[in-house]
């Protein structure tokens, strides 16, 4: 067997960045220098868990995070450096609560019925100025700037930066753009499998903000930073493998656009679940202001306010944009790399076993002829509604766990909380002359 040290050696390392994810997404580790990985690999980094965001207490003993070779990865941007994450123990057993631990319960599952997810994610990010109040490109000023060729390429230092680490990364990067919003772009590399493409979600939020950090610019996921601007979503585009012959389960020539019975059940699973899924893929008080939002500068908001499918058709929840797979475009940049998939595949696996149905496909422009769907569900209006959907979804609680998901609605209702006890400046304009 490999160890630290001979890696290290093989790779130049001086240091290991020991990292996990907690339940709000955030990053967090530990850098630890080549000299000590082994014995540290072996006892498990040591963090209290009480200072990340898993419902824990200052009376818990540590969590270990015992690293994972096959996780393994050099920092572009950084010679010498690797990043590694890892299981997660307390006292000796799993942190059922550990979202990376959460989606790889979700993989076993699936497994026991011979499948496996696969997953391509598309994380919108804004460059803006390092104290996050603007854009960081004051001349990035078109009413329609997607796929602005000139705003694009006065951030080529940056996005080439980005999309030459991915290559090195050996991700397959395809493609990089300027999104619909001033200041917006996002970059695309080709799907893998759920853990595969969310160890590698989580990475990319890291090298991004880095890089611009580099640059002298601050890289930013919020779902709606400006009000007036389109927000960052994070689709997220799902395919169904058969772990038996490597097929496709999704994929049915003779089904509608290409997708099987299989899809359309899975679909029906997220049209079920939808209202407490969206507790978790727009985890925010902010996220609210990006489903559900007014039309922005550039005409359109690109996220969904209803529970409702089409072909490709940019205005549901759920876009066929092709045979074999769908996109599912209700989540933002806030959304939990682990988490997100681990949901898509609760809500999946449920909608599978019980055969539920989607519904009709609505081939309607939903912003402009929502009329005519009058019975298509409408996600929760904020987070609280949302999380009062989670807390009633015993589909969720049932395949997530209820550890995860009471941990997970503990926090958010005292994030909400801690919202509700805000002034606004809105609130005293139109209140102070009551
Ligand atoms: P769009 O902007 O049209 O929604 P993008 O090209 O930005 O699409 O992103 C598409 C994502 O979907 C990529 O990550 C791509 O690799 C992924 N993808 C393509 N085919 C599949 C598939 N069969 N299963 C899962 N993901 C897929
Ligand atoms: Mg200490
Ligand atoms: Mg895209
Ligand atoms: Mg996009
Ligand atoms: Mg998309």
């Amino acid at each position: 067997m490999t160890t630290w040290t001979e890696l290290a050696k093989q790779h130049d390392l001086k240091y290991f960045l020991v990292a996990f994810v907690d339940l709000f997404g955030g990053m967090r580790a530990k850098l630890v220098p080549a000299t000590a990985m082994d014995s540290v690999a072996k006892s498990g980094a040591g963090f209290a868990g009480f200072a990340a965001w898993f419902d824990m207490t200052p009376a818990d003993p540590d969590v270990l995070v015992m690293p994972d070779m096959d996780t393994l990865t050099l920092l572009p941007w950084k010679p010498g450096v690797a990043w590694v994450t890892g299981d997660l123990y307390m006292g000796g057993k799993p942190v059922a609560q550990n979202p990376r631990q959460v989606l790889k319960s979700l993989i076993a599952k699936a497994a026991e019925q011979g499948v496996e997810l696969k997953t391509g994610v598309e994380c919108e990010y804004f460059l803006i100025s390092p104290d996050g109040t603007a854009i960081s490109d004051p001349a990035d000023q078109q009413a329609k700037p997607c796929y602005d060729q000139q705003a694009l390429m006065r951030r080529y230092e940056i996005v080439a930066e980005i999309c030459d680490a991915m290559i090195a990364l050996g991700w397959k990067p395809y493609q990089n753009d300027h999104e619909d919003a001033n200041g917006q772009f996002e970059m695309n590399w080709e799907f893998d499998t759920a853990l595969k493409t969310a160890d590698r979600h989580a990475f990319f939020k890291f090298m991004v903000k880095s890089i611009a950090e580099k640059h002298g610019f601050k890289a930013t996921f919020m779902p709606k930073p400006f009000a007036n601007l389109t927000g960052n979503g994070c689709h997220v585009h799902a395919s169904l493998w058969s772990t038996k012959d490597g097929s496709n389960v999704f994929e049915d020539e003779a089904g509608e656009l290409g997708l099987s019975k299989t899809a359309y059940h899975f679909i029906g699973g997220l049209v079920h679940s939808a209202e407490a899924v969206c507790a978790i893929t727009n985890p925010t008080v902010n996220s609210y202001k990006r489903i559900n939002a007014p039309r922005t500068l550039s005409g359109a908001t690109w996220s969904p306010n209803t529970v409702t499918y089409g072909g490709n058709n940019r205005t549901h929840m759920i876009r066929i944009p092709d045979a074999g797979r769908f996109e599912f475009r209700l989540p933002d940049g806030a959304v939990n790399p682990y988490l997100l998939p681990a949901t898509l595949l609760a809500a999946g696996l449920d909608g599978m076993a019980n055969s539920r149905d989607p519904g009709p496909r609505l081939d309607i422009n939903m912003y402009t002829e929502g009329a005519k769907a009058p019975k298509a569900k409408q996600l929760p209006l904020n987070l609280l509604d949302a999380l009062r959907a989670l807390e009633a979804s015993e589909v969720l609680k049932d395949q997530l766990g209820e550890v995860v998901v009471g941990s997970y609605l503990k926090l958010k209702h005292s994030d909400w909380n801690e919202h509700c006890r805000q002034l606004t400046e809105w609130e005293r304009q139109t209140t102070l002359d009551c």
